[in-house]
């Protein structure tokens, strides 16, 4: 697939390699699915949320996830992220399930998604002051 324009703001996307597109304004696109975690970290009924610093979707609570960077494990990957930005470490990670999303609404890139859950923490130090933890039951439509 060849993109032509953003979908963010309707810039002309110049293309930077086989499967990367970026527009004037820095919205970037890729035509081949990207691997990404999430975790959820589930503690008393609660899951811990971590507000987004970067565009798409900034500024929303969302499981704290990443991209799979090369070499990595999904596992791997979902402890790094994890770490990275709430500052928690865990022993265990169970699969909850694998699926596709659109990185950004009304777009072609798509992003793999393994999403984790753990009740297993080995390591609160202070938590990032980027997260918060919510009710399972009132979180879903997170990022939305
Ligand atoms: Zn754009």
């Amino acid at each position: 697939m060849r993109f032509r324009y953003c979908t963010e703001c309707a810039s002309p996307l110049t293309r930077r390699d086989a499967t990367e597109y970026v527009c004037e304004n820095g919205h970037e696109y890729w035509n081949e699915p990207h691997g990404s975690v999430c975790v959820a970290v589930l503690r008393d009924g609660q899951v811990l949320v971590a507000r987004r610093g970067v565009e798409p979707r900034k500024g929303k609570y969302v499981l704290p996830g990443g991209f799979v960077e090369f070499d990595e494990t999904p596992y791997e990957a979902a402890r790094r992220e994890l770490r990275e930005e709430t500052g928690l470490a865990v022993t265990d990670l169970d699969l909850l399930e694998v699926h596709t999303i659109h990185y950004r609404r009304n777009e072609a890139s798509l992003s793999i998604v393994s999403s984790f859950s753990t009740t297993s923490l080995i390591l609160i130090p202070r938590l990032s002051l980027n997260c918060d933890w919510r009710s399972v039951a009132t979180s879903v439509g997170l990022g939305r």
